[in-house]
Order: C-alpha cells, then sequence, then structure tokens
C-alpha cells in the first residue's frame, strides 16, 4: 500500500512547483478551489486520444475514427490534465513523457472498465521520475486506492498497484465540488449512471470545455446538465446511440441528445463522443452527415484529433472556443 495515498501537494510550500501542483485541502478531499487558482495557465490545445465506449476496436473498419477507449487530453505550455485513462491514454502517456513532462494529473469520470483499462500500461505510473494525479468523483466513501488495489490483483492482473515506481496521489472527491487542479478551475457533475459518473467542465482561456460521458439523462439530469454547460466552447458528450437504436436503461444517450443539449445550453461545438464498438467508419460517417445537416458546428471525434485553442491574448483579437485541425 506504500505507493499509494491520498496526500495532496500544498501549492503555498511548494511554489517552485507551480506548474504541478494541486491546491486541496484535507486528506484528498476538495472543498472548493482556492483564490490562487491561476487562471492564467495556458492551456492551448485538446487532443484525443481515445474516442471509443465500451471496448477498443480494431480492423480495416475502424481505421478513420479508431478504436481506442476514452481519453482526451489538455495541454498546457508546463503539462497537461487529462481525461479519463481508457486504452487511448497509453499513447497520451508515451508523447508526453517524450515531450519531457513528468508530472500527470488524471480525471476518472468513473472507474467502468473502458474509462480505466490503459491505467496499468500508463508509462509514468511505472518510472521513478514521474508524479501522477488521480482523481475520482463518484466512489465516496469508497476510496480510489482501494479501488486500485481491487482491479490490478490476482488472478486478474500479475502485480498489484505497489510495484508503480512513481509518486501516486489519489484524490477522491465528491462530483458537485470545484476543482483547482494544475492551477485550472474545473468544475464537476454528477452523471446519471450505472454507479454513477462525473462531468467535468474545465475553464480555459478560449473558452470553456465540457467532458460529458458516461449518461443517461432523465428530464431533470437533463435540466441540470444544460445549466452546467452553457455557453461553454465545446462539449463532449455520450453518444453511444443512434436515437433509432436506443436501448434505455444501459446508461448511456444519442448523438442526436448532444445536439439538443448543444442547442439548449449555447454551447458552440457539440462533439459527437463515446461511439458504440460496432460503428465502424461508415456507420460514422452516416452519424457525421446527418449531425452536420442539423448544426454544422457539430464535431464528430475520432482517435488522432486535435484542436488548438486560440485565447484573446494570443489571436490580438478575440476568437471565442476551438478551431479544429487534423493530425496523423
Ligand atoms: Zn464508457
Ligand atoms: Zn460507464
Amino acid at each position: 500500500m506504500a505507493k499509494v495515498n491520498s496526500l495532496a501537494l500544498d501549492c503555498k510550500t511548494r511554489s517552485e512547483q507551480t506548474e504541478s501542483c494541486v491546491t486541496a485541502y484535507g486528506i484528498g478531499i476538495y472543498n472548493g478551489p482556492s483564490d490562487d487558482c491561476n487562471q492564467s495557465v495556458n492551456i492551448h490545445e485538446v487532443a484525443l486520444w481515445g474516442t471509443r465506449g465500451s471496448i477498443p476496436r480494431s480492423g480495416q473498419a475502424f481505421q478513420h475514427y479508431g478504436g481506442a477507449t476514452s481519453c482526451v487530453e489538455l495541454i498546457d505550455d508546463t503539462g497537461s490534465l487529462i481525461f479519463d485513462a481508457g486504452s487511448g491514454i497509453v499513447e497520451a502517456g508515451d508523447v508526453a513523457l517524450a515531450r519531457g513532462q513528468r508530472t500527470f494529473h488524471v480525471l476518472l469520470s468513473h472507474l467502468h472498465f473502458d474509462h480505466i483499462m490503459g491505467l496499468p500500461f500508463f508509462q509514468p505510473l511505472w518510472r521513478s521520475d514521474c508524479t501522477v494525479n488521480l482523481y475520482v468523483g463518484n466512489l465516496w466513501p469508497q476510496r480510489l486506492s482501494d479501488a486500485l488495489h481491487d482491479l490490478m490483483r490476482a488472478p486478474f492482473f500479475p502485480v498489484t498497484p505497489d510495484a508503480f515506481r512513481c509518486t501516486l496521489n489519489t484524490h477522491d472527491f465528491q462530483a458537485g465540488e470545484t476543482l483547482c487542479v494544475a492551477g485550472v478551475t474545473v468544475r464537476t457533475l454528477g452523471l446519471t449512471h450505472p454507479q454513477g459518473s462525473t462531468g467535468f467542465r474545465a475553464q480555459c482561456p478560449g473558452g470553456d470545455l465540457c467532458y460529458i460521458t458516461d449518461i443517461e439523462p432523465d428530464a431533470a439530469m437533463q435540466t441540470r446538465l444544460e445549466a452546467f454547460v452553457r455557453g461553454a466552447s465545446a462539449m463532449l458528450y455520450d453518444c453511444t446511440f443512434d436515437e433509432d437504436e436506443f436501448q434505455p436503461d444501459h446508461g448511456h444517450s444519442t448523438w442526436q441528445k448532444c445536439l439538443e443539449v448543444a442547442a439548449n445550453a449555447g454551447v458552440l461545438m457539440p462533439v459527437i463522443y463515446h461511439h458504440h464498438p460496432r460503428a465502424d467508419d461508415a456507420a460514422m460517417d452516416r452519424i457525421a452527415t446527418a449531425a452536420h445537416r442539423i448544426n454544422p458546428n457539430v464535431c464528430v471525434a475520432r482517435d488522432g484529433m486535435r484542436w488548438a485553442l486560440q485565447s484573446e491574448q494570443a489571436a490580438g483579437q478575440y476568437v471565442q472556443g476551438f478551431t479544429r485541425s487534423r493530425v496523423g
């Protein structure tokens, strides 16, 4: 149990590490953001490493949109925030290590397998020169450190988390709290999903980005969600189903609901995300065509996609939101 703990770093006494510090109070429990949550953090890029739900896919029919499961990274000048640890986090970790990053913050929407399956293979965990902070908001009063030991134990995995060589900090919060993570204010919202899930809204210089998966909203949840995402620049949203094939009580939503929420809440760019594992490239193209007819600003997420963020300061003129560029 030695390596997994719930200690939080103290920004005020670790000012030399401001790029990597976490403002927290108590033992791993957040009581809201501190006054000094640094809003000048320059998040300038969003990288989508995994956009699939449920299980990874491979093969010719999944080449364009990709088959890695949930992982999205917000990159700033000195580090990054990562949402979810699906299979996509493996590549995210390798690329971040190659650019010299040694401190990592991973916010987990929940611990269903598609959102954590990449975690044991996230290389920073296995390096003594790295610090990894993990956050989860749907477990309380259970603890993330205990859940990690449940995930990695015989006969399912050859070693326990005690084998990790990094400094590992686990942070348990309760969905609804506002976090200050590496100087970025992140609001959170509990989502209706089996065992719960947490939605995130990160304040970025070019406009807020919302990460909303997994969710099956009833009317009350939709009202809370629309208030939460109102006016955001982008919203990644659980689009597991097409309305025609919607299966209730599976804990997931539709791309049509994504567009409806975005329209009601004034979100500039709805992002179709957490694709059904059987939705191949042809099916995704059909969804993209239909969605663009309703909202030309819609983005259909795919593995390897990156968006540049343009801030007022950087652009010299006000450009709200995200400009999309494709890589790979
Ligand atoms: Zn999922
Ligand atoms: Zn789930």
